[in-house]
């Protein structure tokens, strides 16, 4: 019994595309989620939607998706962001509109809540402090929490009442109850690592206990996704971060 988590897509088709054929050797059939940050950055806002339709995700809203629909959390963006969300606006079609319209905040899930930054601002806080993991932690309803918007992998868990961060790499680690899963970013990693990051979640036939997660990361065709946000007008800065993974 596994689960497939994505996030922060960002509009990176190259990069889905390779997580996708990695996930059908992998764990094939699986269940798709996402975390969200579906569009923004990149440019193939419309492609990663019908890509995620096909699969038949199940998933979240991100700032990015918010920024695309017209909403003003644009206004907190950098200049490169604030590019891609006016050009996300233009180019999405009204099909791509509404599923993103219809993306919840937050989704639970048997034994875990999904959704984009945190458990208390859903849509803008970053889980990078200790404290900040550990106020999200005392309010967890579920036993897990997966979550992204920092594009980068970690995982939070409370012993003794502390939040403590255990190292990610691409072993499977055992979840205990209380923990903040952070999936990483497909479409623009920041973790020092270009490759796209995707997660996967596997539990035992029954569903008993909670089972591992495992960190996973797809080398793509980086050129291009390049190729189309320079052919798009968007910043440069957008393009050459993906070759660096920051
Ligand atoms: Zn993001």
């Amino acid at each position: 019994m596994s689960v497939v988590i994505l996030s922060d897509v960002h509009a990176n088709l190259p990069a889905l595309q390779a997580v996708l054929e990695d996930v059908a050797r992998t764990a094939p059939g699986a269940p798709i989620w996402h975390c969200g940050d579906v569009v923004g950055y990149g440019a193939f806002p419309n492609e990663v939607i019908t890509e995620l339709q096909r699969v038949g995700a199940i998933g979240v809203m991100g700032n990015h998706d918010l920024a695309a629909l017209g909403d003003n959390v644009i206004e907190t963006f950098n200049e490169g962001a604030h590019a891609a969300a006016l050009w996300t606006r233009d180019v999405l079609t009204a099909e791509s509109r509404s599923w993103l319209r219809a993306l919840p905040r937050v989704v639970e899930m048997g034994a875990a809540t999904i959704v984009h930054a945190s458990l208390r601002d859903p849509i803008m806080e970053y889980v990078v402090q200790r404290e900040i993991a550990e106020e999200n932690l005392r309010v967890l309803a579920t036993p897990l929490l997966f979550h992204g918007h920092t594009h980068i992998p970690a995982l939070w868990s409370l012993q003794d009442g502390v939040a403590h961060a255990t190292h990610v790499g691409t072993e499977a680690i055992a979840l205990r109850a209380g923990s903040l899963v952070n999936a990483g970013s497909v479409g623009q990693p920041r973790d020092h690592d270009p490759r796209a990051a995707w997660l996967l979640w596997e539990r035992d036939e029954l569903g008993a206990g909670l089972g591992t997660v495992t960190w996973r990361r797809v080398e793509y065709n980086i050129p291009a996704a390049q190729e189309a946000i320079d052919a798009a007008g968007l910043p440069d800065f957008l393009a050459s971060r993906l070759a660096i993974g920051r």
